[in-house]
């Protein structure tokens, strides 16, 4: 039924998080996506950004940077599971596209998990880069965001603006270059 809301905008504005959430299946300790999947054998995920643009991330990488942080650039996300389908991010771990082999899956990817990356370690920071990426890709209102995030409507907006948190920028998820050709079917 339409809303007889002032604005006449009926379309919700629909959270990616949410929607990426409800497309896993859990299957053992590996989340399955049961979304689109490319001729690799990757999911992918469609995402908006602001009110207009559309465009396709692969689900893994998605899922790594809602949850661990943004993927530094050059660099790939593996699978630690051999199931390129599988989005669960303690099972996907960063690494170069040369440390795309078996030398790399048996010996040095544990070393990337004490590595700090990321600049929420800074002690000022309120809010970590995986927050601030899922408040630059959300389309929900600054006092909505605000309240979720336990911050202040005015940093939503400094943050929504790129007047802070500039070097985290959500299309950089989308970047398909560095994905590898072969990724997991090197384990073993
Ligand atoms: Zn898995």
């Amino acid at each position: 039924m339409p809303s007889k809301g002032s604005t006449g905008n009926i379309r919700k504005r629909e959270d990616p998080i949410l929607r990426f959430n409800q497309k896993i299946y859990k299957q053992g300790s590996c989340w399955n996506w049961t979304g689109s999947i490319n001729n690799k054998g990757y999911g992918t995920f469609g995402l908006s950004f602001g009110w207009r643009e559309y465009t396709q991330t692969y689900a893994h990488r998605y899922s790594y940077t809602i949850n661990k942080g943004l993927i530094p650039k050059g660099l790939c996300v593996l699978h630690k599971c051999d199931n390129t389908k599988c989005v669960n991010p303690d099972h996907l771990f960063l690494g170069t596209m040369k440390d795309n082999t078996q030398d790399m899956i048996s010996k040095g990817r544990d070393k990337l998990w004490g590595n700090p990356m990321y600049g929420e370690s800074n002690p000022a920071s309120k809010l970590n880069t995986a927050q601030v990426l899922k408040i630059k890709s959300s389309l929900d209102l600054s006092g909505t965001l605000a309240k979720r995030f336990g911050v202040s409507k005015s940093l939503i907006k400094m943050i929504k603006r790129n007047k802070i948190w500039k070097h985290v920028k959500p299309l950089e998820v989308l970047e398909k270059t560095n994905e590898p050709k072969n990724s997991v079917r090197s384990s073993e």
